[in-house]
């Protein structure tokens, strides 16, 4: 069937509207998710504006450039939107060696005061790092005016700050992309930004504009440092397994609760990484993976625990034939190009069957690249694999996710526990996430059950697979395979 370009244009613009409304849907739902967040004050509101400035973080700052830019580019002359980072100084480092937490609060909160005060609503001012703010700007200001904004921000930053007790006085160095010629998505235009603001740092100037040629020395850099990586690579990965450990948390799909325990119907473990440092001693996974990430180290740690994890699951084959693994993968593993044929060669080196193996990633890691994430996520399920939709609901429009990506199982994040026992949008907004989950046949887990009542609330709303300290924390090899032990007649008796 051929159609002539006038009824193209209309069944595009039908789509297009189609689309638009199912988007506006979704925002408005997540608009009063969170308009009701913030009448409540709650933990995961709490987590989107740092404590001493009350500003937004580096989690809003995300979601909303984001979802600006997500807005933005769809018009057809797209405003330009610019973005200033601002770092502090070693004179602020000085101070906070120096003082007390409260003077040094006190002398944070002055300067993000003095920022507040100087733009105003000329833009918005975020704090995403203790020693960073960021300002965005949707003026479509000339570079000139740009500039003027960033010269009166230092001088707002450096004015002496005075009181009876201290007199301090803090520098700053900041670094400008614009939006879309320095970065047409989030991830682009901030790591423009960012570039930008580490030249600024390392040159010493007040203030520096992005330009493309800094990214192709920034990238040549990085290329000498993966070349690095991977000449040490096989020293590491020896290394790896002396100082990295796994944990096993169970994850259990329950039958059904009778009065004294539960039947089991199913179980699979998350894989948690724990590192063994002799200096540091035990460091927090989140705080190791962000160290990971940002230094790339994570792609060998990635395939290290990947290895180790499959190899641990076709040791247990024989003994618990019917368990399988949920692995997390971190934004960059997922982005670098060899990742699923590392995978490949991982699955025949141990055996595995890649449908034992549940790959997490999550909805804001998803967020940066779509069309990329999406075309990825269906080469890994069509190897196999399932897909997690880890930390689900934290991040921006994540119900219309659900649908576009091709995943098998959504898990609900633990910040929605506390909305299972009163009634109000978290609980309404769990409900749909179960029933469209149910509707697209996905399995949803409810992570971060501590308490019998929580996994029976999660239970009447229609969840059926479960973790969290309820059941156990994440377990060492041994007692985990205790753990796994003591189920073996798909049962597990509630604690007295
Ligand atoms: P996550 O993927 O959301 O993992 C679940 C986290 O929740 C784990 O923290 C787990 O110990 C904790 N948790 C489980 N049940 C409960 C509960 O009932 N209550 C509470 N309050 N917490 C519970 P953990 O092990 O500290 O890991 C934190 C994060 O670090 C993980 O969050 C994940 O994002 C990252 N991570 C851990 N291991 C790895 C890894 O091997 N690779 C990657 N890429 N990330 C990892
Ligand atoms: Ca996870
Ligand atoms: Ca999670």
């Amino acid at each position: 069937m051929s159609v002539d370009n006038e009824e193209a244009a209309e069944i595009i613009n039908n789509l297009r509207n189609e689309r638009d409304t199912l988007l506006e849907k979704i925002r408005s739902l997540m608009i009063r998710l969170e308009h009701a967040e913030r009448r409540q004050q709650n933990s995961s509101l709490m987590m989107l504006y740092d404590e001493v400035t009350g500003l937004p973080n580096h989690h809003k700052m995300d979601r909303d450039i984001g979802s600006m830019l997500w807005d933005f580019f769809k018009l057809p002359k797209p405003p330009k939107i610019s973005v200033l980072l601002i770092k502090l100084d070693e004179n602020f480092n000085h101070v906070r060696q120096a003082f007390n937490p409260d003077v040094f609060n006190n002398i944070l909160s002055t300067l993000a005061e003095r920022l507040k005060l100087m733009l105003d609503t000329r833009g918005l001012l975020y704090h995403p790092r203790l020693d960073e703010f960021a300002v965005f700007i949707f003026d479509s200001i000339s570079d000139h005016d740009l500039a003027g904004l960033a010269y009166d921000i230092r001088d707002n930053i450096s004015g002496t700050i005075d009181n009876q007790v201290y007199r301090v006085k803090v520098g700053c160095n900041i670094g400008i992309a614009s939006f879309p010629e320095d970065g047409l998505n989030k991830r682009m235009l901030l790591s423009s930004a960012d570039i930008a603001l580490s030249y600024a740092v390392g040159r010493g100037a007040d203030v520096v504009f992005f330009s493309e040629d800094m990214r192709q020395k920034v990238i040549g850099n990085l290329e000498m440092q993966n070349d690095l990586l991977s000449a040490i690579e096989v020293k590491t990965l020896f290394e790896l397994s002396e100082n990295f450990t796994l944990y096993f948390q169970p994850i259990i799909t329950v039958d059904n609760i009778v009065e004294d325990g539960i039947n089991c119907e199913d179980f699979k473990a998350e894989v948690l990484i724990r590192w063994k440092d002799p200096n540091r001693g035990s460091v927090l996974p989140r705080n190791l993976i962000e160290v990971a990430e940002e230094t790339g180290l994570i792609l060998p740690i990635g395939r290290w625990l990947l290895k180790a994890s499959m190899m641990k699951l076709s040791e247990w084959r024989r003994e618990y034939f019917n368990l399988k693994l949920s692995i997390n993968i971190s934004p960059r593993q997922f982005f670098n190009r060899g990742f699923t044929e590392e995978l490949r060669v991982i699955l025949n080196e141990t055996g595995v069957r890649a449908d034992d193996i549940y790959l997490e990633i999550t909805e804001s890691c998803l967020f940066n690249d779509q069309d990329y994430a999406s075309e990825e996520i269906k080469k890994l399920s069509d190897m196999g694999f399932k897909i997690t939709l880890d930390d689900f609901g934290t991040g921006y429009s994540s119900l219309g996710y659900l649908n576009k990506f091709k995943t098998d199982t959504v898990k609900i994040d633990k910040i929605f526990i506390e909305g299972l026992s009163e009634e109000g949008k978290k609980r309404e907004l769990i409900k749909s996430i179960v029933k469209i989950g149910h509707e697209l046949d996905l399995d949803v887990v409810f992570e971060g059950i501590e308490e019998l009542e929580q996994l029976k609330e999660a239970y009447s709303l229609g969840c059926r697979t479960f973790q969290g300290y309820f059941f156990s924390r994440p377990l060492p090899v041994e007692e985990f395979e205790q753990f796994m032990n003591g189920c073996k007649e798909n049962y597990i008796a509630f604690p007295d």
